[in-house]
């Protein structure tokens, strides 16, 4: 089969040849790529990369998929960023699972979309299956149901519209009172997009009500009570309270017990965003963990986050499955009323839907969830042990010992006269990091908490061990050093990569 014809360019059982040559060089350009890579990024300058990309003139077809994949190898894989190298601790970044490898690949030639059953039967029950094992392992009760999204942020924009609809539901005539607002009551701490949501939803920038955290930057539910009640007494609706299980800085988890007893004292939706703690439903030395979750009217858990799989794969799980209605349409076209079939689109957000769930499936039939959990516990014992070698080091600050598998530390070396000052430390850290970055040797993020900036080793990869974290750490050390001795010499040197900080 050439590749003259457009025809010859899509796949069927015509071409299935010329597709299995195509993948296999297209597997030969990766595995080659992979097996000499050594360090997360190629160190490239951004200058030379918008010019690799600009250079490709997209009018001008190379006319074959053998030029393309060779093309393709040198404008991506070789400047990629590698989440499975050691030196990669930036992001909730993971490695990913070779049976969910396998199983993308499947769902990406099928092309199954899971948004109506007669454009996918099986998988449509498969991506059920998954939702009511997942739902279980949350244990949300008999009536709970779910559906899987394209990650984190729509799962939790998914279950505010259904806790905003909820309560409009339950207010007479289903309506808000003259003057009155919903409200959703969450801590700084939880993900920005709850706060996007609220305004997607038409709630208004100021519909996240903040409440105040304990000294670890948990939800306080003394305080959330105060707050609800305040909330109550001006005619406003508490909606929902957000919690998270898993703050992507600190990775705590709030109270859920606790919480939940004031949910339901108010009667408000509790959402519990679980997008990074969600690993820990198949945990077996930490599930306690999650304690409370059962009691969630929402759930968010990222796939692609602790359980490893390969982007995108989330869901959005519910204690009562009829509150999904408040996001079915029907069409007569597609999913008319009254249809008896399972129809994921009448519980989604989205119509047309990538069958991201098969990854999840072959996942758990190859590795059974127990070594998804093992994986995620790897990286939670890492984090301890990462936690107490920077603890040790006398020019390192840390800021707490870690919850899940992040850590947040400040290099503060010293410099002609004594330890650098807290300010120039602060101003170090966005310079190390950017410096890194630069090198390419390795990745590390930074963030902003309780005011001044940080560090962040995110250990998402069950692989890493503490050695190559020092060794990080050590690149870090080093890095900080050189930026510092040259603001000696050029003191701007050391005021710019601050004043980067703030941009
Ligand atoms: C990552 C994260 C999200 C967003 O998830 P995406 O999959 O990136 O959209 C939401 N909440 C928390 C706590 C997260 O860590």
């Amino acid at each position: 089969m050439t590749e003259h014809t457009p025809t010859a360019h899509l796949f069927s059982g015509a071409t299935v040849d010329h597709y299995a040559a195509v993948v296999t060089a297209a597997l030969g350009s990766l595995t080659d790529r992979v097996r000499v890579v050594r360090r997360p990024r190629s160190g490239a300058p951004q200058q030379d990369l918008e010019e690799l990309v600009a250079g490709v003139d997209l009018e001008t077809p190379l006319g074959d998929t053998f030029s393309a994949l060779k093309e393709t190898s040198r404008l991506y894989l070789e400047h990629a960023v590698w989440f499975h190298e050691p030196g990669y601790v930036a992001h909730l970044n993971c490695p990913v699972a070779i049976p969910a490898l396998a199983a993308d690949l499947l769902a990406s030639a099928v092309n199954t979309s899971v948004d109506t059953y007669d454009q996918s039967t099986t998988a449509t029950l498969i991506e059920r299956r998954l939702i009511a094992w997942a739902a279980g392992r949350a244990g949300l009760g008999p009536a709970a149901d779910g559906v899987f999204t394209s990650g984190g942020t729509q799962s939790n924009l998914h279950a505010l519209l259904l806790a905003r609809d909820e309560a409009l539901a339950g207010l007479p005539g289903g309506v808000l009172p003259p003057g009155a607002r919903l409200r959703v009551l969450a801590t700084d701490q939880a993900h920005f997009s709850v706060g996007k949501s609220a305004r997607l939803l038409g709630l208004g920038a100021d519909a996240v009500v903040p409440v105040p955290t304990d000294e670890r930057h948990r939800m306080d539910p003394a305080a959330l009570r105060r707050v609800a009640a305040r909330v109550q007494d001006a005619g406003d609706v508490v909606m929902a309270v957000a919690v998270t299980a898993g703050t992507t800085d600190l990775g705590r988890i709030d109270p859920l017990p606790a919480v939940a007893d004031v949910c339901a004292e108010i009667g408000a939706w509790l959402h519990v965003d679980a997008a990074y703690g969600g690993g820990l439903l198949v945990s077996r030395r930490r599930r306690h963990l999650l304690d409370g979750i059962e009691r969630a009217d929402s759930v968010t858990v990222d796939f692609h986050k602790t359980f490893f799989q390969p982007v995108a794969s989330s869901a959005v799980l519910v204690r009562d499955g009829a509150t999904l209605r408040h996001v079915t349409h029907h069409a007569a076209y597609l999913n008319p009323r009254g249809e008896r079939a399972p129809n994921q689109v009448d519980r989604s957000l989205q119509t047309t839907r990538r069958f991201d769930a098969l990854k999840l499936w072959v996942t758990l039939r190859a590795m059974g969830a127990d070594a998804i959990g093992e994986a995620f516990d790897a990286c939670l014992d890492l984090a301890v042990q990462v936690h107490e070698d920077l603890c040790a080091a006398p020019d390192i600050e840390v800021h707490s010992a870690p919850t899940l598998s992040t850590v947040l530390f400040r290099h503060r070396p010293t410099g002609p006269d004594g330890p650098l000052d807290p300010a120039a430390a602060d101003r170090l850290v966005a310079g190390i990091r950017e410096r890194l970055f630069d090198e390419g040797e390795a990745v590390v993020a930074r963030t902003v908490v309780d005011g001044r900036p940080w560090l962040k080793l995110t250990l998402l990869n069950p692989a890493t061990t503490r050695a190559d974290v020092r060794t990080v750490v050590d690149l870090v050390r080093a890095a900080g050093e050189d930026l510092v001795a040259e603001s000696a010499v050029a003191p701007a040197a050391l005021v710019l990569a601050g004043g980067q900080a703030q941009a």
